[in-house]
C-alpha cells in the first residue's frame, strides 16, 4: 500500500492546501496530513484548532487521515511505514528550502521519496500568512478557504473588533 505523508503548519489549512490532499488522494492509497511543529514559525492557531479545521475540511475524503507529531519527519515517515513524503510548490521561492528538506531526508533515510505537486495555478498565491492577514483587516477570504476554516477566522479576527 502505497502511503504518503503531506507534512505542514497548516496556520490554517487554505484551498491550496486541500487542492494537494484531493490530488495526493487519486495517486496513492493513502495519504496522511501531518500537522508538524515548526520552529521557524509562531503559529496563530493551537495545535488542537488546526488539526479540528483540517479534520473538518477533509471529511468524506475516504484515504485521507489527520495526525500531529513532534519530531523529526524522517522518524514519523518511518514510524507510519510510509515511504512518500508529498509536498506542494507553489513559486521558484519555495523550491531552494524544499530541495534542501528533500535531500536532508534522503541523507537520513534513503528510502523514503519526497514528491513534489505543482500547485494549481487558481492557489498559487495563497498561503496560511496570506490569509491571515486579509483576515485581520477584515477582507473576505471565503473562496480561499474551506468553510470550517472561515468560521474559526471569523471568530478570531473579526468578532473581537
Ligand atoms: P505555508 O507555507 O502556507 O505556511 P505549510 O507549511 O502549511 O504552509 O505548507 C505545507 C505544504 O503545503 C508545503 O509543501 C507547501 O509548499 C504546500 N502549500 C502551501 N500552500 C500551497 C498552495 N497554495 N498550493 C500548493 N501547495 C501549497
Amino acid at each position: 500500500m502505497a502511503i504518503a505523508i503531506y507534512p505542514g503548519s497548516f496556520d490554517p489549512v487554505t484551498n491550496g492546501h486541500i487542492d494537494i490532499i484531493v490530488r495526493a488522494g487519486l495517486v496513492f492509497d493513502k495519504v496522511i496530513v501531518t500537522v508538524m511543529d515548526n520552529p521557524r514559525k509562531t503559529p496563530a492557531f493551537t495545535l488542537e484548532e488546526r488539526l479540528e479545521m483540517l479534520v473538518e475540511s477533509t471529511k468524506g475524503m475516504k484515504n485521507v487521515e489527520v495526525d500531529y507529531y513532534h519530531g523529526l519527519l524522517i522518524d514519523y515517515v518511518k514510524q507510519k511505514k510510509a515511504k512518500i513524503i508529498v509536498k506542494g510548490l507553489r513559486a521558484i521561492s519555495d523550491f531552494e528550502f524544499e530541495f534542501q528538506m528533500a535531500l536532508i531526508n534522503r541523507k537520513l533515510n534513503e528510502e523514503v521519496e519526497t514528491m513534489f505537486m505543482m500547485t494549481n495555478n487558481k492557489y498559487s498565491y495563497l498561503s496560511s500568512s496570506i490569509i491571515k492577514e486579509i483576515a485581520s483587516y477584515g477582507g473576505d477570504v471565503r473562496k480561499l478557504v474551506p468553510s470550517p476554516v472561515l468560521k474559526k477566522l471569523t471568530a478570531k479576527y473579526i468578532q473581537k473588533e
